[in-house]
């Protein structure tokens, strides 16, 4: 299937390390971008899109989620974060079943392909759940069983590491689809258990990502059992690595961000996330002079409670502003790049997805210029960040294959989706 995106507006990289708008034909040849501005000799489209009046730009990354959340959302909200995960959310999660992840991811990635997302990186705690849903659904995914661990629970700790090895096993080479090691937190895992999980990291060369620094609670309990920084906890057992990826890091010290950008770690910075639970503003500003590779992720949607990353973008790009008193903080422009290139480098998927480029996979949005809130026309990455809400949203795409178009969901049954999702929280009694 070739698909020709006629004169559209493009967002590409400027080659000056930025992002600019170029009107032209976007070509694409099955799975991949195979023409930005130029038509290849020989293409044959078999379908083509009028670009009048559209935005083109790469699918959005999620780098830090936890998707089957979304049969939580707007069930524990108002409460502090001690109290959200160990009063509501693990309790419950207790007595979720194989359906009720595997229809609730499904629900995520609904949300996700109508608000411009194409991939993500999912924590989870089901097995074989997620891999099905992403498969069935056709968007993009990187997914991590999440792992708790210790002397305290030996066989607990074995067992998930086990099961999450299994399902790596179980699912390769499958399209769309890698996966990750997801030592859950510094507070949820000793020492022993961290060392065990980035070992089988090294032995099955994968990576890993980790939630670190996302409360004051946390920096106390590493502080009083360890005696470091949680960052620094995680470098004394290997888990700090070039490809590992932290979310949230609310909380770092000057030494803390010194010592991640020497590792060489991506950050995952979740705003909203952390405005709701309580949690405070992370410095992405200091992240991003002392070289760190910042991503965005949304989180669940226990704890923001959407996954609408083009929303996540504004709060991306306004907080820091606030924050700290200067609005020439987190440009547009970063924050653009933030939410696509440096999602995919977080993910491993730099060269693969997150930019409009020759050769890349064809993960591409089409956004409706045409709505009263985006006009005029001025610089339409601003629009972006400032002006959008994701409603704008018209096409999705992942590997050249349309997966959304102006409301209908091609690959995935809506109603049928919903209707499993509401049944869940009727099981489970999450309503008020
Ligand atoms: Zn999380």
């Amino acid at each position: 299937m070739n698909t020709l995106f006629k004169n559209i507006t493009s967002v590409v990289p400027d080659g000056a390390g930025g992002f600019k708008t170029i009107k032209g034909d976007v070509c694409v040849s099955g799975e991949l971008i195979s023409g930005v501005g130029r038509v290849p000799e020989g293409f044959a489209a078999d379908r083509t899109i009028d670009g009048a009046g559209k935005l083109l730009i790469p699918g959005l990354i999620n780098a830090h989620t936890h998707v089957y959340m979304t049969v939580f959302r707007n069930y524990a909200d108002d409460l502090d974060f001690t109290d959200w995960l160990f009063g509501r959310i693990l309790p419950i999660e207790d007595k979720l079943v194989y359906d009720d992840y595997y229809w609730a991811t499904k629900l995520g990635y609904m949300e996700m392909l109508a608000t411009g997302t194409t991939c993500s990186l999912d924590m989870n705690i089901s097995i074989n759940a997620a891999p099905n849903a992403q498969q069935e659904s056709g968007i993009r995914a990187v997914l991590s069983r999440g792992l708790t661990g210790g002397a305290d629970d030996p066989d607990g700790g074995e067992r998930r590491l086990r099961e999450a090895l299994e399902e790596i096993e179980t699912w390769k080479g499958a399209k769309g689809l890698s996966f990750m090691l997801a030592p859950h937190a510094p507070y949820t895992c000793d020492p022993g258990y961290l060392r065990e999980v980035a070992a089988a990291a090294d032995k099955a060369a994968l990576p890993m990502n980790i939630h670190l620094s996302e409360s004051l609670d946390e920096l106390k309990t590493i502080r009083e059992k360890y005696g470091m920084s949680p960052p620094e906890y995680l470098d004394s057992v290997g888990v700090l690595r070039r490809d590992t990826v932290c979310a949230h890091c609310v909380h770092l010290s000057e030494s803390d961000v010194a010592l991640m950008a020497a590792r060489g770690v991506s950050v995952a910075s979740n705003p909203v996330s952390n405005l709701k639970l309580g949690n405070g503003t992370a410095n992405v500003p200091a992240m991003l002079k002392a070289g760190i590779n910042v991503a965005i992720g949304t989180d669940g949607t226990a704890s923001n409670n959407t996954l609408n990353m083009i929303r996540e973008m504004s709060f991306m790009s306004l907080l820091h502003k606030g924050a700290h008193g200067d609005a020439s903080l987190v440009s547009a422009q970063e924050t653009f790049r933030m939410a696509t290139a440096g999602g995919a480098k977080a993910l491993g998927l730099e060269g693969v997805t997150g930019e409009i480029r020759e050769g890349l996979q064809a993960d591409l949005v089409v956004l409706d210029l045409d709505k009263p809130w985006l006009r005029p026309h001025n610089d339409l990455i601003a629009s972006l960040c400032y002006s959008m809400n994701g409603s704008e949203v018209e096409l999705t795409m992942v590997a050249g294959k349309v997966l959304y178009e102006k409301g209908e969901f091609l690959t995935i049954d809506a109603e049928e989706t919903v209707r499993r999702v509401e049944a869940s929280c009727d099981r489970l009694g999450t309503r008020r």
